[in-house]
């Protein structure tokens, strides 16, 4: 399938595997890139040494193009940049942060630039920042999420209106009907998190991937809007913070009881009562835990079935 975001990383199929903390590690990322997708490291659970053996061993397991997400408000980023560039990764997806900052030290680099937004003005801002796509999530996703809460539905239209850098749709698709209605609404390629968060080249607990099974629809919400709204699986820690803002905590409150390494101690060590879970509501869409390269292989096989059953309308 040829789109501008296929021709941009030199990929087969316009999947990219999303950046997320704790789940996309060398091993994920690398199967992706080996199936024709774009996988992504996601850097921001990983301390520079790590993520320097992340990218080494990614480049050993594939000969692929594979990036790495960034995101910005990550302590030490500078030294994340400096990494990144002296070992050669030729894509970047920068989130959570103004796109100024690092697009034009990447692009002097040859590094191609993707932005994630939650609105359409970002997706203007990226534009003029100068990067080369932008990726577009909307409510639905799990983790960091646009205080907005635009919808992929009315976001995927909205940005690709107001842009003319190709838009990638997040948040919320993980089958290939859901790619085919993003592409409908003008995306030139999805990104996928959940889907690939509850495979078996994920790095997150066994315990949270059959969590993901398990969940069922209204069981993520956004969470801690005070704080940085995040979308989490309820669990005994979420149902802590929903009492907490029932009685209207202050947000110094609300960040004790956050605390330091959460989501490490759910997604990477499996305690799935104290633990942060972030995952998106197409949770409930997830039923098993297969590998990438199948991940990737239904969604196109899907996809290629609904864009027949849609050729037959009138
Ligand atoms: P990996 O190559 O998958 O992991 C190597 C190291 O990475 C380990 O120290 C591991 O921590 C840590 N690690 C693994 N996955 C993550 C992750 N998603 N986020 C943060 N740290 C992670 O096989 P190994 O078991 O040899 O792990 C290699 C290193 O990469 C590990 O230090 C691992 O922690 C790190 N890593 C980091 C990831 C991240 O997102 N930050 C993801 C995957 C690996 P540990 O020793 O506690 O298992
Ligand atoms: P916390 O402040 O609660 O904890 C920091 C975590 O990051 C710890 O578990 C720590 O590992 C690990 N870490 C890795 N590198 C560093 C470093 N240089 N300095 C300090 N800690 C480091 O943050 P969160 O767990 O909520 O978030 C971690 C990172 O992930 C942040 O950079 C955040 O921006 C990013 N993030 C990105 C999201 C996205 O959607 N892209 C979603 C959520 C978070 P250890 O416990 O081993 O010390």
């Amino acid at each position: 399938m040829d789109t501008r975001i296929t021709k941009l990383f030199t990929i087969k199929y316009p999947i990219i595997q999303a950046g997320m903390i704790w789940c996309s590690g060398w091993e994920l990322a690398s199967a992706v890139s080996n199936a024709g997708g774009l996988g992504l490291i996601g850097s921001g659970s990983m301390y520079p040494d790590i993520l320097r053996e992340h990218i080494r061993k990614c480049k050993a397991a594939t000969a692929n193009i594979f990036g790495v997400n960034v995101p910005l408000l990550y302590p030490d980023i500078d030294k994340h940049i400096q990494i990144i560039i002296d070992e050669g990764v030729r894509v970047v997806f920068t989130s959570a942060g103004n796109p100024k900052t690092w697009t034009d030290t990447l692009k002097e680099k040859g590094i191609v630039v993707v932005h994630v937004v939650s609105s359409s003005l970002f997706a203007q801002k990226s534009e003029s920042a100068g990067v080369d796509a932008v990726v577009a999530e909307g409510f639905e996703a799990g983790g960091h999420n646009g205080r907005e809460e635009t919808t992929t539905m009315c976001l995927i239209p909205s940005v690709v209106d107001a842009v003319k850098i190709p838009v990638i749709a997040a948040g919320g698709i993980a089958t290939g009907r859901q790619m085919l209605a993003a592409m409908a609404l003008g995306a030139e390629g999805v990104q996928v998190g959940s889907r690939f968060a509850a495979s078996a080249e994920s790095s997150a607990h066994e315990s949270f991937k059959q969590k993901i099974v398990q969940a069922r629809e209204g069981d993520t919400l956004l969470s801690l809007k005070e704080l940085t709204p995040v979308r989490l699986l309820r669990n005994k820690f979420f149902d802590e913070v929903q009492e907490a803002e029932a009685r209207c905590a202050d947000k110094e409150e609300l960040q004790k009881l956050l605390g330091r390494g959460r989501a490490k101690k759910g997604m990477f060590e499996g305690d799935m009562d104290q633990g942060e879970l972030e995952i998106g509501q197409v949770s409930a869409l997830i039923h098993d835990i297969p590998t990438a390269p199948e991940v990737l292989h239904r969604m196109m096989q899907e996809f290629t079935a609904a864009q027949k059953a849609l050729s037959g309308l009138q």
